[in-house]
């Protein structure tokens, strides 16, 4: 289980999340919604000890993680894909995913896992990720996150200026890591697919939590209907 508990993080002197305090139970997919600049960014940033600048407490099966470097935390298990993939551009998809392999060593079946959930992925695995579109990047940079076997995989804002046929894979293989008991925490504008696929869902409204509740709560508030889902 993922918890944060009053987490606050600020760049200099702005506050950018404030107080929140939100629970990825073990198996669960749990999005977090907002607008632009509502901070979910930095939230996700900060727990996966990407952003310092920070106060509160962020729980791994209840060890406190918030003070660790950042490959600690990756190495006790929580993967980011940041907004924007991160793919090594050079290298092709097979050495991409190499790379982000656990301990550095190769694993073909992960590997193959990862060509199973992505099949674009697998006949692409010999071109250079940097001459792949940006949902074919989007699919390597979770394919990177899921060689490190993590316990909680943090998404960045994945359908992020794609094509909404390209969306559409992207959240089937979210749908079908979730089926599998992936843990997953889910960071997206696009309230109507974040909701589509969730067990619970908050709201942050700058950079507090807003609301919380089941997919069916939120879809009901009157602020989401009126800000999110048209
Ligand atoms: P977006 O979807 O646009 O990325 P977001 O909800 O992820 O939005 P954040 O990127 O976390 O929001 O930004 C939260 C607040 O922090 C905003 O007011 C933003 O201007 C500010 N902020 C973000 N990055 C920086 C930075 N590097 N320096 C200063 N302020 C920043």
């Amino acid at each position: 289980m993922l918890q944060t508990s009053r987490l606050c993080a600020s760049y200099r002197a702005i506050q950018a999340v404030r107080d929140v305090s939100i629970e990825v139970p073990d198996g669960s997919l749990v999005a977090v919604l907002g607008a632009n600049g509502a901070g979910k960014s930095t939230l996700v940033r900060s727990i996966a000890g990407v952003h310092r600048q920070k106060t509160g407490t962020v729980l791994l099966d209840g060890t406190p993680i918030q003070s660790m470097p950042l490959h600690k935390i990756t190495r006790l298990g929580v993967a980011l894909v940041p907004e924007g993939r991160h793919v090594v551009a050079p290298l092709t998809v097979a050495e991409n995913l190499a790379l982000s392999s656990y301990a550095g060593r190769s694993d073909q079946a992960l590997e193959d896992r990862v060509y199973d959930l992505f099949p674009r992925l697998a006949e692409r695995r010999d071109q250079a990720a940097g001459l792949m579109s940006g949902g074919e990047q989007q699919m390597l940079a979770m394919g990177r996150a899921l060689m490190t076997r993590p316990r909680v995989l943090l998404l960045d804002e994945p359908s992020m200026g794609l094509a909404p046929s390209i969306i559409s894979v992207i959240y089937e293989a979210i749908a079908a890591l979730h089926a599998e008991g992936q843990s997953i925490l889910l960071i997206e504008q696009d309230a109507t697919r974040a909701l589509a696929v969730a067990d619970h869902a908050y709201l942050l409204q700058r950079g507090e939590v807003r609301m919380a509740g089941t997919p069916a709560e939120l879809a009901q508030s009157d602020d989401i209907k009126k800000a999110y889902l048209g």
